[in-house]
């Protein structure tokens, strides 16, 4: 039976209680995107503590392909929990641990020897890469893409392409990190995605002209789909021939795969639509449905290349958070996970389209896999960046009890990271009131028409 929009204002009353102490006790710099307090999440639904109820297409930024609250996940974590939650695996190490790598090791791509460390955040992982490409290169250098998001720890947040609200203030920044422009068809000023693609490598190739001699670049950091930029899709041959070209300067690849990975756009890592092998996989995200975990995996003689206790930390690969992940992937085979992102992503995609031939303020729809969005313009021939569209169209899908996010370097994006176990019912419910809320915001507002 399908179920009532949101009626009453949000946020209700028990979670304005818990917003204001909020207010009160926590810094404006960790503002919330949805003003309604959680209480119980289950599959791809959150009800908040006014016993409101919500289809959570934002799934935790991406991290729930399993859900909230998978029952195979909650049972792993007590079980583990029960036997031991601590003992830091570099003085006492436990199986866990081992078994994930294991599993990872043989789910990423190449059959070369690979080895992976655990972390705990996508930003720290993603440091770590970093470390071990200049250990193992001798190289100092980095080069990483305009609309890159890779955290917010100082080395990721130099790569990270993303003033507002990321880097703004918080300079200086990590040296030797140089950027090249990422292939963007929707803006590009090319008229067909190859060349966009062309483009942007032969700004590469030219950035070893113009700012760093490439033996003494470590590795390219490259999202296989820019994620908080806005879900952009690079045409086909972009990473094959960026691998290439490092390739052919000794430069490693480290791909980060925090938001791609782990079945969100239709196969299991994003790479392998585009046959790329990296040096360097990072993962967060989705592989432990919530809890603290990244991995880097890669090539053995990579990770082998710093001494004992190099690289670690107190809580990295915490136990629970490596029965969380065992728990995850049995799900994500169990409940062919990977194949109904491709099922999800077609609903997504036809669904936003069928908007956009309705609303010319919907400038783009793209996507690759589960991992779908639509860009919101002024006027679709300027494409001038429309962002107060998205916060009115994010507001009244909120109101008719859809949970959306924002994103793209102009925050004119609105993408969709929800759970890839959501049933048909509720992704058609979801896509529905999404249809309303943009309807709503498509009418004139009374304003708009008066004037
Ligand atoms: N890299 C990518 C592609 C991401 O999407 C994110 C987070 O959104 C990160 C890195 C940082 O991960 P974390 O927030 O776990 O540090």
């Amino acid at each position: 039976m399908p179920h009532a929009s949101v009626r009453s204002p949000l946020p209700g009353p028990q979670s304005a209680v818990v917003l204001e102490r909020a207010r009160q006790v926590t810094p404006r710099a960790v503002a919330w995107h949805h003003p309604v307090v959680a209480a119980r999440g289950e599959g791809a639904v959150v009800y908040d503590v006014d016993g409101n109820r919500f289809l959570d297409l934002t799934g935790g930024v991406g991290c729930l392909a399993v859900g909230h609250a998978h029952p195979k996940v909650v049972r792993a974590i007590q079980e583990q929990a029960a036997r031991f939650t601590h003992t830091d695996y570099a003085v006492v190490p436990y199986e866990v641990y081992v078994a994930l790598c294991e599993r990872l090791v043989n789910l990423a791509p190449g059959v070369h020897p690979k080895k992976a460390a655990l972390f705990n955040s996508g930003a720290e992982a993603v440091e770590n890469a970093v470390k071990l490409a200049r250990a193992y290169t001798r190289r100092p250098a980095l080069i990483a893409f305009e609309g890159a998001f890779h955290g917010r720890t100082y080395m990721a947040l130099t790569l990270t392409s993303k003033v507002e609200p990321y880097k703004r203030d918080f300079g200086p920044f990590v040296p030797e990190v140089y950027r090249v422009p990422y292939p963007y068809p929707y803006r590009s000023p090319f008229p067909t995605p190859e060349q966009t693609a062309a483009y942007c490598l032969q700004r590469l190739e030219e950035a070893f002209a113009l700012h760093v001699q490439p033996d003494r670049v470590a590795a390219v950091v490259v999202e296989p789909v820019l994620g908080e930029g806005g879900f952009v899709v690079p045409p086909p041959e972009f990473l094959p021939r960026l691998a290439q070209i490092c390739r052919a300067h000794g430069i490693l690849l480290i791909v980060d795969e925090i938001q791609t990975g782990f079945g969100r756009t239709g196969r299991l890592w994003a790479v392998e639509h585009f046959g790329v092998e990296p040096d360097l996989l990072v993962v967060g995200k989705s592989i432990a449905a919530g809890l603290p975990l990244s991995a880097v995996i890669g090539r053995a003689e990579i990770l082998d290349c710093v001494p004992e206790g190099g690289i670690g930390g107190t809580y990295v690969g915490n136990p629970l958070s490596c029965a969380a992940a065992l728990a995850v992937m049995e799900v994500l085979e169990e409940e062919r996970l990977v194949e109904r992102a491709v099922w999800v992503g077609n609903h997504l995609l036809r669904a936003f389209r069928d908007l956009q031939s309705r609303f010319a303020f919907i400038g783009d729809v793209r996507g690759l896999g589960a991992m779908v969005a639509m860009e919101l313009v002024g006027d679709p021939r300027t494409k001038e960046p429309a962002p107060h569209l998205v916060t009115r169209v994010i507001h009244r899908a909120r109101e008719q009890g859809v949970l959306l996010l924002r994103a793209g370097i102009y925050g004119n994006v609105i993408r969709v990271l929800v759970p890839l176990m959501i049933p048909e019912t509720q992704l058609l419910e979801a896509m529905e009131r999404i249809a309303r809320a943009v309807e709503e915001v498509g009418r004139p507002l009374p304003e708009e028409a008066g004037g």
